[in-house]
């Protein structure tokens, strides 16, 4: 005991205990959710650490997760135990991850805390990734007891306990009396309050691990199940002790007397309870099944289980594919209903899309390294499960290999198959205004040259006569004889706005439509293209404007006019000074007596302020 010493949670750690214990009652059933994940997770850096690591592993002994509910000798509590084979935890390593929090998602779940609603921010608290701490929304006390495996990091592992107590600010770390007890991994052991006992209940515990755990978690799930059995009481008479060589003769000759007398007697069994370690996740994963058969809320439960979203996911594919070089698998594209948080303020590097890759059903990498899904598609959430891969490719290999690549563009392909697909169907869930097509594929279209027409062309714009127009609709409804695409581009303004301008105006009369373009990105993505379907665009803002119904009367009297008016215009230019290039005579306007428009090659106004915000 000299060797405990109270430590104070990290500040922020004690806020969140609080957060937790107090306002997420509702959702109480997500903490075995919790624990299964992170034992699953443990499991996984074994199993991976294992791969380079030769001596880590014998091959041989189970890797697994139990769970097992006790109850109290008074009969009045019980206790929960998870346990897992996994990678374990030092005691520093006991310390700084369940007592110290420094990782950047919980940090954002305390960022976003000040305006939870309490109903959702039991699913947040899994979605921020702050899964450990469920484990005080229905225990008093939390005993984890770890030890590593003896690896290179840690050369002579020891088993060591971290306690806690739901209604304390503190929590203990110390070597464990027992010694080792436990090979390698973690045991959580949670005290449960007295008005969680409805958890002791072993029939509610799979119940709830049937419903979140056993489509997400790849490593095989055990609880210790007491059942009561019926048996038939003969088995115990003839447990009844007799000589050995009599047994089976006297056996026989009772049955067939037996047989010659039939009697409707009642059957002789007797209630019995047997326990056993049942098999929780037997069945092969949901991904492998046909799609048929797999029902929508199958679904959504897989999505919020394996990428801890609260929300239900947007919509989804499930198919099965072929890399390429004879490697087939099944994959499982969820496109979810919000994007990340501070999704545009994140850089290309910093993003980390959520591509989970299996081999036979294994979990081996998120991490696709140069071939991760681009910007634009890094929010969907990915499943493949690989068939042929040999399994003990190692990710050194595997990150260099054709195959991620493959994988990739694969889904990306399929990806921009089912955007264009629920484009075309136009539902409830994803209307034509939806912000699918003017947030992320509007930066496909601007940021990744590859996919630039397919994404593009799936975007969508006001026009100063309808909503929700693509590139393709303009192309249907423009007027004969007309050659360029017109556009207005003025970041931030609203659409009314850009209607009224005087670029606009004479245009519209003349029924043309015109492109009124406010996000950040269009006037980006429309540099990028340049034209579409051979068409090229045009800023109305700008010089190079055609108008398609140009009558020969009217070029003649833009002459006759710059003639008739070339002293103003020669006042004017020395007016002006080096302001302008040049004023001229135009036929674009209507009502406006003038206006300012930027040079064909310079950059509009709207672009200069983009590329200094940027640059900075
Ligand atoms: P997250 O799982 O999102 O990292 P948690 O609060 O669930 O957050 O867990 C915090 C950390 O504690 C984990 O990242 C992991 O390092 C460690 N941990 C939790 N449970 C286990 C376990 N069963 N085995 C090994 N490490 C664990
Ligand atoms: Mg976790």
């Amino acid at each position: 005991d000299t060797q405990r010493v109270k430590q104070e949670y990290q500040s922020d750690v004690a806020r969140l205990r609080k957060i937790v214990i107090n306002s997420l009652y509702s959702n109480r059933d997500v903490f075995i959710r919790e624990l299964i994940s992170n034992a699953n997770d443990a499991l996984e850096k074994f199993r991976l650490t294992a791969l380079t690591e030769k001596d880590l592993y014998d091959g041989v002994s189970p890797l697994n997760v139990t769970v097992q509910a006790v109850k109290n000798e008074d009969g009045v509590g019980g206790r929960i135990i998870i346990t897992d084979t996994g990678i374990g935890m030092s005691a520093e390593e006991l310390t700084s991850n369940l007592g110290i929090l420094a990782k950047s998602g919980t940090s954002e779940f305390l960022a976003n805390t000040d305006s939870l609603d309490t109903t959702s921010s039991g699913n947040l608290i899994g979605a921020f990734g702050v899964g450990f701490y469920s484990s005080f929304l229905v225990a008093d006390k939390v005993t984890v007891t770890s030890i590593p495996p003896k690896s290179s990091k840690h050369p002579n592992p020891s088993q060591n306990v971290f306690s806690s107590s739901a209604d304390e600010g503190t929590f203990e770390v110390y070597p464990d009396p027992r010694g080792n007890t436990l090979g390698h991994g973690t045991e959580v052991t949670l005290e449960l309050k007295t008005d969680a006992k409805q958890y002791l209940v072993t029939s509610n515990l799979m119940k709830l691990i049937n419903q979140h755990s056993v489509f997400s978690t790849s490593f095989p799930i055990y609880v210790w199940n007491e059942v009561e059995k019926e048996v038939p009481i003969e088995e115990e008479q003839e447990e009844i002790p007799q000589s050995d060589s009599e047994t089976e003769d006297d056996g026989e000759e009772a049955v067939v007397e037996e047989e010659k007398v039939v009697e409707p007697v009642a059957p002789k069994t007797k209630k019995i309870m047997v326990s056993q370690w049942e098999h929780m996740n037997s069945q092969p994963p949901l991904w492998m099944r046909d799609p048929k058969t797999v029902t929508d809320e199958e679904y959504g439960l897989l999505y919020q289980a394996t990428f801890k979203d609260f929300q239900k996911p947007l919509t989804w594919t499930h198919f099965t594919g072929d890399s390429g070089d004879g490697v087939s698998f099944r994959a499982l594209i969820y496109v979810p209903s919000h994007l990340p948080n501070n999704f545009f303020e994140q850089t290309t590097e910093t993003s980390t899309s959520d591509v989970k890759l299996f081999v036979k059903h294994v979990f081996i990498t998120s991490d696709f390294g140069e071939y991760a899904l681009p910007k634009w598609a890094s929010w969907v959430k990915v499943i493949i499960d690989a068939e042929d891969l040999p399994l003990n490719v190692s990710r050194e290999t595997l990150q260099s290999s054709a195959f991620l690549k493959q994988i990739k563009n694969l889904i990306i392909r399929r990806l921009l198959q089912l955007f264009g697909r629920i484009a075309k169907e136009e539902s409830r869930e994803i209307p034509r205004d939806h912000w699918i097509y003017n947030t992320v594929l509007k930066l496909g279209a601007a940021d990744d040259s590859k996919n630039r027409e397919r994404t593009a062309a799936l975007t969508r714009y006001t026009t100063n006569q309808r909503n929700n127009t693509s590139f393709d609709d303009y192309i249907s409804n423009k007027k004969q004889g007309q050659h360029q695409i017109f556009y207005l581009a003025d970041m931030g303004k609203p659409a009314e706005h850009l209607a009224g301008s005087v670029f606009v105006e004479k245009l519209h009369a003349r029924g043309y439509e015109i492109f009124l373009m406010n996000e950040p990105l269009d006037e980006v993505l429309i540099h990028g293209l340049e034209s579409w379907k051979g068409i090229k665009f045009q800023d109305v803002a700008k010089a190079g404007l055609k108008f398609g119904d140009d009558s020969e009367e009217e070029v003649e009297s833009t002459a006759t006019l710059a003639e008739k008016f070339a002293p103003l215009l020669n006042w004017l230019k020395v007016q002006v000074g080096e302001h302008a290039r040049d004023v001229v005579v135009s036929d674009r306007l209507v009502t406006s007596p003038c206006a300012v428009v930027a040079d064909s090659f310079g950059l509009t106004a709207n672009v200069q302020r983009l590329m200094s915000a940027t640059s900075r």
